[in-house]
């Protein structure tokens, strides 16, 4: 377990942190040993909040795990004083974002006010990074000061992992991720890539598919199309290279397969079981284990990991490749920790790391926090993924999936249960992917 102290705090960067504090105001000296011990013990103040009216809960990440934990916690027990914590201060979705790209809605329909979800659902919105938790004194430490807590939910999210494509310089992993991004975190991240897709000037761009369970199967394919779909409407003399690393097309297989082919023949060269062991960036050139593939322009979607805050904050699972959390795979708490939870993609279970998945598992796990708080325990229920992927664009035309999962007790793993594919796509179901995202914001946020 990690104890939080100020040697510890100068390690994680708190010097680079001493200036922020310093411009807040006060009287630190100006500089030496005495100006960082002044700092840093602003640093291990308390946040600046109200005192809390009930048992805390704070929710670490407002995306779409921690925004759903914060509106259902209070739900499911008004007692809860409910802190959601994040560090950026506007809400953008990924979700719908390749439609976004392609300009088949605004940018108004995917970004939202932290301010007004927490004015909705009767919390409190604290705009901080976390740094550092301490599970013995119960609390979070973040750039604006300690939170202590009852219950403590991360959601945190993922990292990328450039090392399992051969990328292992931070040099290195800095050029790609500033130059070619994959486009499966940061909002700056799809900015930049939507001013690639409509200044490109032709020639090969490249996308790539990661191994492993990464965020939401099927986008790296939807955004195949809609690449596509752009470099068609600017008519460019363009080629769309989607580079797989996995065997075969990974979700919608035959719906993907025939769109490819019926809308993007020329366009669109799917190349599965590519294997990338490293980047070129100067030469531009996607390296692979038989072959080097040049290219134009590229995003570069690596294969991902949880975020490395569950590593730092000591609650990762050895085994987990991908360094997710080791958190009981019903319960969603923290091994020897029931105040301690995570869910959203930083979780270990091998569902689909999907906006939907993590919102009704968030909507489950607050229901048992609320129960644990009253000394009772309530059934364990299958989150539900449900993801729609655009083809084609004005009229926007999707495809969709509806799926469920169910413990397997012989092969101790989760399996998928109830699975409603519609593989073949239509205006009605890219209509129904725009209502989908609307009721979950106008929930989210707004009422
Ligand atoms: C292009 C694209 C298309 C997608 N399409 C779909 C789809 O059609 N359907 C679907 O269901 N899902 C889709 N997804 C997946 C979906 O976006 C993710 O699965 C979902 O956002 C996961 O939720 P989360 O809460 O785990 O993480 P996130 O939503 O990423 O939230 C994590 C939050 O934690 C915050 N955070 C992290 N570290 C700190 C820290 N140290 N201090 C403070 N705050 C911190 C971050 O700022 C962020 O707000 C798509 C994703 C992309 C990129």
């Amino acid at each position: 377990m990690s104890k939080f102290t100020r040697r510890r705090f100068i390690q994680l960067g708190g010097a680079s942190l001493l200036a922020a504090g310093a411009a807040a105001g006060g009287d630190s000296p100006k500089s030496g040993p005495d100006r960082t011990a002044a700092i840093n013990d602003g640093y291990l103040r308390k946040a600046a909040l109200p005192e809390p009216k009930g048992p805390r809960v704070v929710v670490l990440g407002g995306g779409w795990g921690g925004l759903t934990m914060a509106r259902y916690l209070k739900k499911f027990n008004p007692a809860f004083d409910v802190v959601l914590v994040d560090r950026k201060s506007l809400f953008i979705s990924c979700p719908l974002s390749n439609i976004w790209m392609a300009d088949q809605i605004p940018m108004e329909f995917l970004s939202h006010s932290y301010l007004d979800a927490a004015k909705s659902n009767d919390y409190q919105f604290f705009h901080a990074s976390a740094v550092d938790l301490d599970r013995a004194s119960k609390r979070l430490y973040t750039d604006s000061g300690y939170i202590g807590y009852d219950y403590l939910v991360l959601a945190p999210g993922i990292d990328y992992d450039y090392a399992r494509i051969g990328v292992t310089e931070i040099e290195e992993q800095y050029r790609l991720r500033t130059e070619y991004p994959g486009g499966f975190i940061d909002f700056s991240e799809h900015l930049a890539i939507k001013r690639k897709l409509h200044s490109f000037q032709g020639g090969n761009f490249v996308l790539t598919v990661p191994a492993g369970n990464y965020r939401c199967m099927a986008a790296p394919y939807e955004r195949a199309c809609m690449a596509a779909a752009i470099f068609k409407k600017r008519d460019i003399k363009a080629k769309v290279l989607l580079l797989d690393m996995n065997a075969d097309i990974r979700i919608k297989k035959d719906g993907f397969r025939r769109a490819f082919s019926t809308f993007y023949p020329d366009m669109i060269e799917y190349m599965p079981a590519t294997e990338i062991s490293g980047v070129d960036l100067d030469k531009r050139e996607v390296i692979t284990d038989f072959d080097t593939i040049p290219f134009d322009d590229a995003v570069i979607y690596p294969p991902v990991r949880a975020s490395r805050l569950i590593e730092n904050f000591g609650l990762a699972l050895s085994s987990s490749p991908q360094k997710e959390a080791d958190v009981d795979q019903f319960k969603y708490h923290f091994r020897d920790d029931q105040h301690v939870y995570v869910v959203g993609d930083a979780r270990p279970q091998p569902f689909s790391k999907s906006g939907n998945t993590a919102y009704s598992e968030a909507k489950y796990v607050a229901e048992l926090i609320a129960a644990h708080a009253k000394g009772k325990e309530i059934p364990w229920r299958s989150p539900q993924t449900m993801c729609f992927s655009g083809v084609r664009i004005d009229p926007l035309e999707a495809m969709s999936i509806i799926a469920f999962y169910q413990y397997d007790k012989k092969e101790k793993t989760f399996e998928f249960d109830r699975v409603h594919m519609i593989e073949k796509w239509s205006v009605r179901n890219g209509q129904a992917g725009l209502a989908w995202g609307e009721g979950i914001f106008r929930d989210l946020f707004y009422s």
